[in-house]
């Protein structure tokens, strides 16, 4: 047992098992020593007896009266209990202190369930001396606990006024007014329940009732009341019964018959009068709601020892304190009770998040919701059916404690869980749009990635809002998914739009693609025609030069231009297909200008690379030179002026090296204007998508590399070197047209 606050409860409980044997209990149970000692065993024997699960539906009764009048033999008789009775030679007290035991002789349907009965010792002071401290202490223990007291005297007592019971009856008036007039509100009723022994039957009951009344409402207005209560009248505290039986030894039939008719009225009764107005006043049930002094069976122990407690420290006895303190430590202690199952399911789950947590791993937990949702009503629902019982303030506040406790912990669970649900929610819609796209891919370019994205996220979201779903709590107020929700939507978008981005980028790669491959082709057309007048485009016409020189660089732009205005109409319109921003897609076509500019500078400089424009040089000369106007191949001859043609094609080609040297257009002379047809960089620009594009002199301006050197494709050093290498080249072929004139006269 856990240890008990302060105040009333020092207890030190027994654990159940102690004791626990019936034996031990053959005479029931010793509440309270003679040493005024309370036993911490009676929760065990409560226990023994059944009577602690029976909540409110138990009874108690005390038994008072002076030593030796048969009270002990008279609830053996009633209850079948075996309480020590003194036997018939000696006369020796037998009950000490205050003895308790439960009817053994329920179950037969005419007596109400679970009677507790306490046997209170003789208070005449025989063998007690002076101690009449006993007798009042007892009587506020019986009072604080008991529906019905049973007040034991002997025919030959009534009248007289003097007579111990007088003064016992005294004690219990004052103790009562002492204990119930603080709440007078509720203060309940008790019912005296007067048995009168050895009635001889010569007086009748009536006439000893009418006696015992007016000495009673005679001793009332003799005791002292508190203020404002003076006028108090005893029938609002008290009501009465009166049964007399005859002689035990006398006449043993005739009382035991006597005593089987009383034990029936042990029964439960109504407060409404007319349920019971026609039966026999004999006969009438003792036990009305009224009496009942509301204090859950499993509670009693520790109220009664609390009680105890401040009746033996002789402080003031304060019933309703006393039950807001039961309440708080039972329900306390229900609450740890009803934790052990709540724990059991809950707390495994919690390690395990924890551990997750720890690892970096969230994961979902399976069915979470409906184990918290069964874990949650099972707990409250056992919290109410044992604590509700309690003050109503107490519970109700204990209930509230118990439930931010458990909803604390249910929050933080789903939480998590939603946590867990949102990450690798993300991770699968993800890898899903991938996998759709890369096996969109592999069945042709033409799949719609706005749709797939589209639909991956219906299907994310669904989820999602399946598993939040499945976390709400009835009746939890604080068990909602919206906002977690909304965070995971945004989440989902922003993941979306990355993978958008990449998908932008395999885009423009292969619009890159298709422009080098356009660009190689059609520019490597163009630098063909420097060659050949035969080639490339096919035979010349007679007396015309191909247009493969004047206007070369004017052709390669509106090739390159046209080629890229092209891709772009390409790029835009796929982009537009997968819900690219405007922004994005101006990103993307200056990024594809930019790209493709290099593509055009890097085919340009492949044709210019040293052998292949010597190459083309050469032929450029050779055609001028073996050919004839007419487009002939000349036969030479000795009388040829050979050295005349060879010089004027040679100059003619050499007119061509400044002319390949820059890029220019015919008609301004000054190169392109590629800063103005790649366009200023989009404000929306990120420096990720700025990150693989190669400078560009005139359009990066801080690059310190003007248009002109951009535009620059052989260096004047250059220029130089193929010039020397050219007439080289041009020499050779002189030589061998030299050779041929002399050896085809000699053929
Ligand atoms: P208690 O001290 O009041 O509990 O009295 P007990 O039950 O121990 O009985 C005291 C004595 O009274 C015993 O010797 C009983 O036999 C005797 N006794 C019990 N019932 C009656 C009764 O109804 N009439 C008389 N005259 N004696 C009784
Ligand atoms: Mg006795």
């Amino acid at each position: 047992h856990p240890s008990a606050p302060s105040l009333m409860m020092n207890a030190h409980f027994a654990s159940v098992g102690e004791d626990a044997s019936q034996e031990a209990y053959e005479h029931g149970i010793q509440v309270i020593d003679e040493d005024k000692v309370f036993n911490a065993n009676l929760h065990t024997y409560l226990n023994l007896e059944k009577i602690i699960p029976a909540g409110f539906n138990y009874h108690l009764i005390s038994v008072f009266g002076s030593q030796s009048t048969g009270k002990s033999t008279l609830l053996n008789y009633l209850f079948g209990t075996r309480f020590g009775v003194m036997a018939e030679q000696e006369r020796r007290q037998t009950t000490k202190g205050i003895w308790m035991s439960k009817n053994k002789r329920e179950g037969s349907g005419r007596m109400a369930d679970n009677i507790l009965v306490m046997d209170v010792e003789g208070t005449d002071g025989r063998e007690r001396g002076e101690d009449q401290d006993f007798e009042r202490k007892s009587a506020l223990f019986a009072l604080a606990t008991s529906e019905v007291l049973i007040v034991n005297i002997w025919e030959h007592q009534v009248g007289l006024y003097q007579g111990a019971n007088m003064g016992l009856l005294k004690t219990v008036f004052e103790v009562n007014l002492q204990l119930f007039v603080k709440d007078s509100q509720n203060n309940p009723k008790s019912l005296l329940f007067f048995v009168i022994r050895d009635h001889l039957g010569t007086t009748p009951l009536r006439n000893l009732q009418n006696t015992l009344l007016q000495d009673l409402s005679r001793l009332w207005s003799s005791i002292s009341k508190p203020a404002g209560l003076e006028n108090s009248r005893i029938e609002d505290y008290f009501d009465f019964a009166f049964v007399a039986l005859p002689h035990k030894i006398l006449q043993p039939e005739k009382f035991e018959a006597e005593v089987e008719r009383l034990s029936t009225r042990f029964r439960e009764g109504y407060n409404d009068p007319k349920k019971s107005g026609l039966m026999d006043e004999a006969d009438l049930p003792v036990f009305l709601p009224q009496y009942h002094r509301r204090i859950p069976a499993d509670g009693f122990p520790v109220y009664a020892q609390g009680v105890w407690d401040q009746i033996v420290d002789n402080k003031d006895l304060d019933l309703p304190t006393q039950q807001e303190l039961l309440a708080q430590f039972r329900c306390d202690e229900i609450s740890r009770e009803v934790l052990v199952a709540f724990d059991e399911k809950i707390t495994p789950l919690e390690d395990k998040q924890a551990e997750d947590a720890r690892l970096g791993t969230p994961a979902l937990i399976l069915d979470l919701g409906v184990v918290m949702n069964a874990a949650r009503s099972a707990i409250f629902k056992n919290f109410e059916t044992n604590a509700s019982r309690y003050h109503k303030g107490v519970y109700t506040r204990k209930r509230a404690e118990l439930e931010s406790k458990v909803d604390g912990r249910l929050k933080a669970l789903s939480q998590k869980q939603l946590h867990a649900a949102h990450k690798s929610g993300v991770e699968e819609f993800s890898t899903a749009v991938s996998t759709a796209v890369k096996s969109g891919q592999k069945k042709g370019a033409n799949y719609d990635f706005a749709q797939i994205v589209e639909s991956e996220k219906k299907k994310a979201l669904a989820k999602f809002e399946s598993e939040g779903k499945a976390l709400m709590i009835e009746g939890a107020p604080w068990s909602h998914y919206k906002q977690e929700l909304n965070l995971y939507r945004k989440d989902l978008d922003e993941v979306s739009s990355r993978l958008r981005k990449e998908e932008m980028r395999r885009l423009a790669t292969r619009v890159e693609r298709w422009v080098r491959s356009r660009l190689d082709e059609s520019i490597g057309l163009e630098f063909n025609k420097i060659g050949t007048g035969r080639g490339g485009s096919g035979a010349p016409e007679h007396g015309e030069r191909p247009p493969s020189e004047k206007d070369l660089w004017d052709r390669i732009w509106t090739i390159f231009t046209e080629t890229v205005d092209d891709a772009e109409k390409r790029f835009g319109e796929r982009a537009q297909s997968f819900d690219a921003s405007p922004e994005e897609v101006e990103v993307g076509l200056w990024r594809l200008r930019r790209k493709s500019w290099g593509v055009l500078r890097a085919k340009i400089d492949e044709e210019v690379m040293e052998g292949n424009i010597l190459l083309k040089l050469r032929e450029n000369f050779e055609d001028k030179f073996r050919y004839d106007e007419h487009g002939v191949p000349r036969i030479w001859r000795p009388t040829d002026d050979i050295e005349g043609i060879y010089t004027k094609a040679r100059e003619s080609t050499i007119t061509l090296i400044p002319l390949l040297s820059r890029f220019k257009l015919k008609a301004t002379s000054a190169p392109p204007p590629l800063d103005a047809w790649i366009g200023n960089a989009p404000p929306s620009i990120t420096s990720a998508d700025e990150e693989d594009l190669a400078p560009i002199g005139g359009v990066d301006e801080d690059e310190g590399k003007s248009l002109e050197e951009e535009m620059t494709v052989l260096s004047d050093t250059k220029s130089a070197d193929l010039l020397v290498r050219f007439k080289k080249t041009a020499d050779g072929v002189y030589v061998e047209a030299k050779r041929s004139a002399i050896g085809g006269m000699t053929q």
